[in-house]
């Protein structure tokens, strides 16, 4: 038994009343990896952390991530820095092409160990949970990798991960003449060799004029369907294709980005359903000032998550703690809305709301104990935030 004595603050997503909720001077149980009570005083424990003047959250769950990338690719940073287009830096080789050239010659244990090392940052960033994607092998043998490295990882670290398939990343050179070609590889070869597997749960594809059509999309998320895939979608990030309005159509959980979402696409997202994941890391990182309409998107019933899109090119971020501090000062949330997009609203995006996302007897106990003492510290810190210690399963790191 674990227990947290002397919470200054609890702050979590309560069910009951469907609120963010404060709670003073309590004291947490942990039985293995489970809450098993919460309340001024909850019993005997051989093991205690000491939390005064301390504020204790949920972990942070990622919902959007891409960590399956051999190297960095801070060079191409510096060349965009110097002036150079996404377009010439992929004329000279780099790009999405590095990374693809990345996983496609490394070893299964190499990318292991570095994804790893991904993770225990993310863990030390207060983030218990992660979705994470394929999407830099592009050819059958290489997608299949990097699911496997990611279901190595999630056995082997403490941090839990969701799996994702994104063969439909970009299509890969060799198939840059034969569009079609790669369609059917994906649909033919790739979808369904994962669905025997079961190393992804999910299905997302890059909807994007000059990537994949609203037409290919929908026949790759239709695809992954009928293997058990559940669709998330990349959608609207540089332009509107059209692609909320397909997630609404096609059911998936989440279409992420939306920074050009037109007025339709929200109305298709709104009516069916469908959660709006932000990504304000990415805006960020390559120095736009393009954010998401989420405001817009609240005002119009939305549900908003909140995720990093950690990749090597275009958010190179870790921190959960930053993007609510993006959320606040860019997407114009409030300091609440902006932690239940990054907590619940993530987890539901997963369906793994019944164990993590809150803080509430019976979930597991994945929490943050801060060296703060109110929620609103969290965005005004920034990204250096003081974190005292990260409880994933029930284990103190
Ligand atoms: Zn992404």
């Amino acid at each position: 038994m674990l227990k947290l004595t002397n919470i200054s603050q609890l702050v979590s997503y309560q069910s009951v009343s469907d609120t963010i909720q404060t709670m003073s001077n309590i004291e947490i149980l942990i039985e293995e990896e489970t809450i098993r009570a919460i309340g001024p005083t909850v019993g005997n424990a051989d093991e205690i952390v000491d939390c005064s003047g301390r504020l204790v959250t949920p972990g942070f769950v990622d919902p959007h991530t891409h960590p399956v990338f051999y190297k960095g690719r801070e060079e191409e940073y510096a060349m965009r820095l110097a002036g150079a287009s996404y377009q010439e830096i992929a004329e000279n080789g780099g790009g999405i092409l590095t990374s693809i050239k990345g996983v496609r010659n490394a070893s299964e244990d190499e990318l292991v160990e570095r994804v790893k090392k991904r993770m225990t940052r993310f863990l030390n960033l207060g983030t218990t949970t992660i979705e994470a994607k394929s999407g830099y092998g592009l050819d059958t043998e290489s997608e299949l990798k990097s699911l496997r490295v990611l279901d190595r990882v999630h056995r082997d670290h403490p941090i839990d991960i969701v799996p994702t398939f994104l063969g439909a990343h970009a299509f890969p050179p060799e198939f840059s003449d034969d569009l079609d070609g790669y369609m059917d590889l994906l649909c033919d070869e790739m979808i369904p060799a994962i669905g025997e597997q079961g190393i992804a749960q999910y299905c997302d594809v890059f909807c994007e004029q000059g990537y994949f059509s609203v037409e290919q999309s929908r026949r790759i998320l239709e695809t992954g369907k009928t293997y058990g895939l559940i669709p998330r979608l990349h959608a609207d990030e540089f332009e509107n294709s059209g692609a909320a309005e397909l997630a609404g159509e096609m059911g998936a959980v989440t279409a992420d980005h939306l920074m050009s979402v037109s007025d339709a696409g929200i109305r298709a997202l709104s009516d069916m359903g469908v959660t709006a994941t932000l990504l304000p890391g990415t805006t960020f990182f390559l120095g736009s000032n393009s954010y998401a309409p989420a405001r817009k998107l609240a005002d119009a019933g939305v549900c908003l998550a909140l995720a990093t899109d950690f990749n090597p090119g275009s958010s190179h971020l870790q921190s959960m703690p930053l993007m609510i501090s993006l959320a606040c000062s860019y997407l114009k949330l409030s300091v609440e809305e902006a932690f239940r997009a990054a907590t619940w609203q993530s987890a539901i995006t997963l369906n793994i709301h019944d164990k993590a996302g809150s803080v509430e007897v019976g979930k597991n106990a994945d929490l943050v104990i801060w060296d703060l003492e109110r929620l609103i510290e969290i965005p005004y810190f920034t990204s250096d935030v003081p974190i005292y210690k990260v409880i994933k399963s029930g284990r103190c790191f």
